[in-house]
């Protein structure tokens, strides 16, 4: 039977790199609040973290609080993501308490949520002390905030050797630079219609699910998509053409599907089934 308990880790490992970025970051800003976020993997019921990024020039650290320079924070975490063979995940986030307080504050509550909610895994969230040595307390957030307090250890051979590997030049293989160049031209076409991103409203991927399964069976476009809240946009890119396309989907207000290009053009869902997604079954 499923045991959710089961599932959940055990201990977390950091790479020497990730726990001197923590330390050397706690001592820089000593005696004010900082903090940052993790990258790394769950794996084999561990946290593995092999990254800690710090907060950014223009983040503002205080006694008690501090705010992230978020602009840095997610260039950061992009770039050092991308320098491992297996890509590096945002598991979770660090920051400093003062004295002894090694719990969370009802502010901590709602970040660790936040957290917790954009993986399946729940998240890592750990806190420092000083008091008068350094401490660390890592936590298991899962999605309800039923805290789990985990033994923490340090060193890299504990950590998934596949997991630590970095890139190197064979990596950039055909396939790989083709599947760069056709995510910047995503990116691109996204930028076109700027939007926040937010999980998707559960109505809308309901009423989507049959279209999005269509575009995994279609062979004529390789697609990209992004969730924003109240509607999902969709990068279409013609595999053997030079077709460029942006749509927007959206629940009319009788809960129908409607698709928006990005020059004003709309279709219904069927429509756009009819006239996109027509290669599939031709025969
Ligand atoms: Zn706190």
């Amino acid at each position: 039977m499923f045991s959710e308990f089961s599932h959940r880790p055990v201990e977390v490992l950091f790479s020497r790199r990730a726990h001197a970025a923590i330390c050397a970051e706690t001592l820089e800003h000593h005696p004010l609040e900082t903090g940052g976020i993790l990258l790394g993997h769950l794996h084999q019921q561990r946290w593995q973290v092999l990254e800690a990024i710090d907060p950014g020039p223009a983040a503002r650290c205080t006694a008690t609080t501090f705010e992230y320079d978020r602009d840095y924070v997610n260039h950061l975490a992009r770039k050092l993501a991308a320098q491992y063979r297996q890509p590096l995940q945002l598991i979770g986030l660090w920051h400093r308490h003062p004295g002894s307080f090694d719990q969370f504050s009802g502010e901590d509550d709602i970040t660790n949520r936040r957290f917790a909610a954009m993986n399946y895994g729940g998240a890592l969230s750990c806190l420092v002390n000083l008091d008068p040595h350094f401490r660390l307390t890592a936590f298991h957030v899962p999605t309800d905030l039923d805290y789990q307090r985990l033994p923490v250890v340090v060193g890299d051979a504990l950590i998934e050797s596949s997991l630590r590997t970095p890139l190197c030049a064979a990596d950039l293989t055909g396939e790989r630079l083709d599947d760069a160049v056709q995510g910047r031209e995503l990116q691109e076409l996204f930028s076109r219609l700027p939007r926040e991103r937010a999980p998707i409203q559960r109505s809308l991927a309901e009423a989507l699910d049959p279209l999005l399964e269509q575009l995994e069976q279609q062979p004529r476009w390789r697609y990209g998509l992004r969730a924003c809240g109240h509607c999902l946009q969709l990068g279409l890119i013609e595999k053997l053409g030079v077709g460029r396309e942006l749509w927007e989907f959206a629940l009319s207000r009788n809960h129908q599907v409607i698709a928006w290009r990005d020059d004003g053009m709309r279709l219904s869902a069927a429509q756009f089934s009819r006239y996109r997604m027509e290669v599939a079954d031709a025969h």
